[in-house]
Formats: C-alpha cells, structure tokens, sequence
C-alpha cells in the first residue's frame, strides 16, 4: 500500500461514528497527513487539553489518553513537548498522567515558546463568546480561554492543530458552516476557532491516535501506545477521579463507549502501519 492509501485508511478507522454524532460532516480529508507532516518537523510542542464536566466536578475521559499519546510520540522523536491545562485542572491531569504540565493564566504578554500547538478534545468559543457542552450548555464558568493560545497563534507563525469530535472544540472554527447545519445544538455550540488542521474523529483519543499513526509512518518507525498503554492511560485518570463525559461514570469507558470499544481501532492501527513499516 502507498502512503497516501495508508492515510486514507487511518481516517476511515478514526471516522468510525458509534456515537452517532454526524462525524463525517466534519471530516476535512487530507488534514491528518497534512498535520502529521508538519508535525514530524516541530522543534517544541505545546499540547492544550482538559475538558470539564460540570456536574460530576471533574475532567472526562477523552483528551488527555489522547494529548499522552501524542506527547509520547514526540518524546520518541526527541521533540519536547508540554501540555497546558486549566490551572484548576493542572492537579488532577498531572496525577492522570500528564507531565509535565503547564498551568493557564501564566504572563499572557509572554509569547508561546512552541513551533506547533495542539488542542485535543478542547473548547472553543461560540460566536457569542462563550464556551457550550455538546448538549448546549454555557460552562464558561469552568473553562478557561485557552482556545485564545491558538487565535493569537495564526499571528506568530506557530502552526495549529484541532482535534475533536462534537463541533464545539478549538479546530472546529474551520468547518463551523457544517457544525451549524448537522450537528444538534450546532448554532449555539458551534466553535469559531479555526486550526491549520483539523483531525475529526468518532471520539477525540481515536483522533491523536490518528495522529500518530500518520506519523509513525511518516518516522518509518511505530510510535502508536499499544492496547495495554493505552488501557493504562484510562485507568489512570480514573484513579485521578476523572469520569466518562458521556454517562458521568467513573469507570473505564470514554463518550459512552466501553473499554472494548474505544480500545478498538488501536489494533487496526498498528495492523495497518506494522508491515509498512517492516518492507
Ligand atoms: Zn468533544
Ligand atoms: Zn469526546
């Protein structure tokens, strides 16, 4: 298979849709490898993730395995990377297995000492200002204006990547016509900021994993977290009382999706990069 088919492929794997979400009107084909070349040539990355679920009181479970995936891939490729948090949310994604983290409301004036930023499962404001759950609710309350990081980004030469799976995430701001028309609540949540690159997937980890894999590729080496990494990467935020955004549980599972589920696509990810990589 060339290289082009191999990217097709990973976004068809990422794009699966068992939410039901209306992924594929928010799909830009192309982006992914387009990120992941950009990426493979960054000299610092910053990483912007955290999404608060406001009536458990703590971070869901989508984001922050995927944010640690990308981290590691970097690591691997000798890129240093730090991921940036709400400031009330440095404790606990610390103890779920970011490191090292980096705390909002640092010296705004000070410019981001990063070739690329990356948001995943991250809000973005609506046209109104304000930051919206999926189900349309204002949580602005809970969110801090990291999304601000990326506007001020397209000013300083730092390349931008969005990932996300609902509509209201940073990136989203670059197909905002097709999260109004498709998605439930999509004129009130819709996301006004764009990224480079958009990655869309059926739930936010699924897209860094994407990410990843484009990326493996293009090293010619496997940088993908395998099933039991991945799995730790889970259980580990759950340990830091992290919850599933979609049921509010405190147990293994990420939008809805139980652990076999979500875990599914990594399998066909390393089954698709595997024997690029040996030929
Ligand atoms: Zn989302
Ligand atoms: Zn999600």
């Amino acid at each position: 298979m060339d290289l082009d088919l191999s990217f097709k492929a990973i976004e068809r794997i990422i794009w699966d849709d068992p939410g039901r979400r209306g992924v594929h009107h928010l799909t830009l084909p192309g982006d992914l490898a387009r990120a992941a070349t950009s990426l493979l040539a960054a000299r610092r990355v910053t990483i912007v993730t955290g999404f608060y679920i406001i009536d458990e009181q703590t971070y869901e479970t989508d984001g922050p395995p995927g944010a640690r995936a990308i981290g590691h891939a970097l690591e691997l490729l000798e890129i240093p990377v730090e991921f940036l948090v709400d400031s009330f949310g440095a404790v606990i994604l610390r103890k779920g297995g970011l490191q090292p983290v980096g705390e909002a409301h640092r010296d705004s004036s000070r410019p981001l000492d990063c070739t690329h930023l990356i948001a995943v499962e991250r809000l973005g404001r609506a046209a109104d200002g304000r930051y919206y759950s999926m189900r349309g609710r204002d949580i602005s309350s809970v969110t801090e204006p990291l999304d601000q990081l990326f506007i001020d980004a397209a000013h300083q030469e730092i390349v931008t990547i969005g990932i996300g799976d609902g509509g209201n995430e940073i990136g989203m701001g670059k197909v905002s016509d097709m999260v109004m028309s498709h998605i439930p609540h999509g004129g009130t949540i819709s996301s006004t900021v764009a990224t480079d690159f958009l990655i869309t997937a059926g739930t936010s980890n699924w897209g860094a994993w994407g990410l990843v894999a484009a990326l493996s590729l293009l090293a010619g080496r496997n940088l993908l977290p395998n099933v039991e990494e991945a799995t730790n990467h889970l259980s580990n935020l759950i340990d830091a009382d992290c919850c599933d955004g979609v049921t509010g549980r405190r147990e293994l599972s990420v939008d809805g999706l139980a652990i076999e589920s979500y875990l599914a696509p990594l399998p066909k990810l390393h089954e698709l990069i595997d024997p690029f990589l040996q030929s």
